[in-house]
């Protein structure tokens, strides 16, 4: 089967300073990949420029279709959810607010109901916290808040930017336990860029090392987690 993403020689700059020097990865139907690399590296400007919230070079090709001239509303319309770091949640609208305004953009506004069960079922706590204000929620329902928005679109991948930030590791177990629900039981494909890379291994089918713009190391995650060289940078033992 050929890959949802396929990511070939992506370039981007800002200004003068260029921070992706031709960078190519794929994700797999179905499958997650993380994108690993230290504070600076390039992930978050790899999400950006995949979907078109920045210029960019190379070539972007999702479900076969070539997506690196399209605007980020056409690429949003085609399937793809970002998730960017920070959560980006309307704070004064409640929970289910904001996950009625997720489902704005998509093609078919029907069976919106039915979407937002879908994320309550995966994210019980936020059914909880329904009328709630999302500005009050803690950090981690504030995250899982951004990600079951993204859900609202019926994402075929999620561009998922460091689901960890500034999260307590039990939270952030949680959020990467209800993310592997997403993959097995809703199909979900998913680009995870990580600083906690144990974590994201421990998702991912493939991984990607980034350094400086440039991908320095690929392969299924399990030799990427073996790999002695990234124990020692990355996870620490
Ligand atoms: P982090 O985990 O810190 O977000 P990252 O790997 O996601 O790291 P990027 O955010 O992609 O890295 O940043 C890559 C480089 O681009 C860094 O040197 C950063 O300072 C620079 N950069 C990022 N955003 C901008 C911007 N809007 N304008 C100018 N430079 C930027």
């Amino acid at each position: 089967m050929s890959p949802i993403l396929e990511v070939k020689g992506l370039e981007a700059s800002y200004g003068d300073l260029t921070v992706l020097r031709g960078i190519s990865f794929e994700v797999e139907q179905g499958g997650v990949a993380t994108l690993l690399g230290a504070n600076g590296a390039g992930k978050t400007t790899t999400l950006r420029a995949i979907c078109g919230m920045i210029r960019r070079k190379g070539e972007i090709t999702y479900d076969g279709e070539r997506i690196d001239r399209l605007s980020t509303e056409a690429i949003v319309r085609r399937g793809i959810a970002h998730v960017p770091e920070g959560r980006g949640t309307f704070t004064t609208l409640s929970v289910e607010e904001n996950l009625q305004l997720g489902a704005m953009t998509r093609p078919m506004g029907k069976d919106i109901s039915a979407d937002i069960e879908r994320c309550y079922h995966f994210f019980p706590r936020l059914k909880e916290r329904r009328t709630q204000q999302a500005g009050t929620l803690s950090g981690g329902e504030q995250q899982m808040l951004a990600i079951a928005r993204a859900l609202m679109l019926r994402p075929r991948l999620m561009l998922l930017d460091e689901p960890s930030f500034g999260l307590a590791p039990m939270i952030t177990k949680q959020i990467f336990d209800i993310l592997a629900d997403v993959k097995k039981e809703a199909g979900v494909s998913m680009l995870v860029v990580e600083q906690n890379a144990s974590l994201a291994l421990g998702i991912a089918d493939h991984a990607y090392l980034i350094e400086t713009g440039e991908i320095v190391m690929a392969g299924e995650a399990q030799t990427i987690r073996d790999d002695e060289g990234v124990r020692a940078a990355y996870l620490g033992y």
